[in-house]
């Protein structure tokens, strides 16, 4: 059985995660980022792609101390396992994800990573491969499963997230909807990749929740029939 997968993403009303610059944006607010905080605190793991690391450089760390006592109370790592899906092993050595706070990190590469590369994350990182081009995601979360992990919460970006629905690999998704239109037609979105031609392609969702926070809305949802049906642990 697969990790199950919950995808959290803040997004502008016209839909985008940041700018076409891919710069990073407040989308949200306090309110918003408690809620974050708990949702990741009650996960084994917390999954981004390299783009989302190359581009913003975040920690991913828990930050509330209310989050940190609750886990420590629990008997887990102050911070989930951190995730950073990468499969020609460019991540930067002095990434805060890779040095900021105590817990694990994974490195999921494929078979087209330097040898070298990969050795020399070893003592920063466990390092999964994973597939021959880029990173086959199902394969990763039957390792990830095989370590323990069950429950995953995924950050972005937009492509890694098209590539877990492609999969089939998604279980719920967290879209908080703030008050700005950033537009551009090539600023990044929840799902990027390809996208999905046929519409009997299209991933379906059930809403479980809308919930006014502050100036903005959260959308809850369910995602249909993906390739694992039921919550495990
Ligand atoms: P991303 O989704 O973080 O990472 C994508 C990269 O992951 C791919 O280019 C690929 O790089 C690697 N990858 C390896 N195997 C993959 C697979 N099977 N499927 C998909 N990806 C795979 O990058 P992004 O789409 O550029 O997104 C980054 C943007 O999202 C930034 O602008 C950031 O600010 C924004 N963001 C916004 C939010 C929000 O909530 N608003 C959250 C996170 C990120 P390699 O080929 O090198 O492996």
């Amino acid at each position: 059985m697969h990790p199950y997968v919950v995808v959290n993403v803040a997004m502008s009303a016209d839909g985008k995660i940041s700018t076409r610059e891919r710069r990073q944006v407040r989308i949200s607010g306090e309110q918003d980022f408690i809620r974050v905080d708990r949702l990741k605190a009650g996960c084994d793991a917390i999954m981004v792609g390299i783009g989302t690391v190359l581009a913003d450089d975040p920690s991913l760390t828990m930050k509330s101390e209310e989050c940190r006592t609750y886990r420590k109370a629990l008997g887990l790592d102050v911070n989930p396992v951190r995730i950073i899906v990468d499969s020609s092993a460019r991540i930067p050595h002095g990434s805060a994800i890779l040095n900021k706070g105590e817990g694990k990190r994974v490195i999921a590469v494929s078979r087209r990573a330097d040898a070298t590369k990969i050795s020399a994350l070893k003592n920063k990182s466990t390092i999964i491969i994973a597939g021959d081009e880029d990173v086959d995601l199902t394969a990763l979360m039957d390792e990830l499963s095989s370590m323990g992990i069950r429950r995953i919460m995924v950050e972005g970006g937009g492509t890694l997230i098209a590539g877990l629905l492609d999969a089939g690999l998604v279980n719920e998704i967290f879209t908080f909807i703030g008050n700005m239109v950033i537009g551009g037609k090539a600023s990044p979105t929840l799902a990027d990749g390809g996208g999905f031609i046929k519409e009997s392609s299209f991933p379906r969702l059930s809403l479980l929740e809308a919930r006014r926070i502050g100036e903005g809305i959260l959308l809850h949802w369910k995602v249909n029939d993906p390739e694992q049906k039921e919550e495990t642990g």
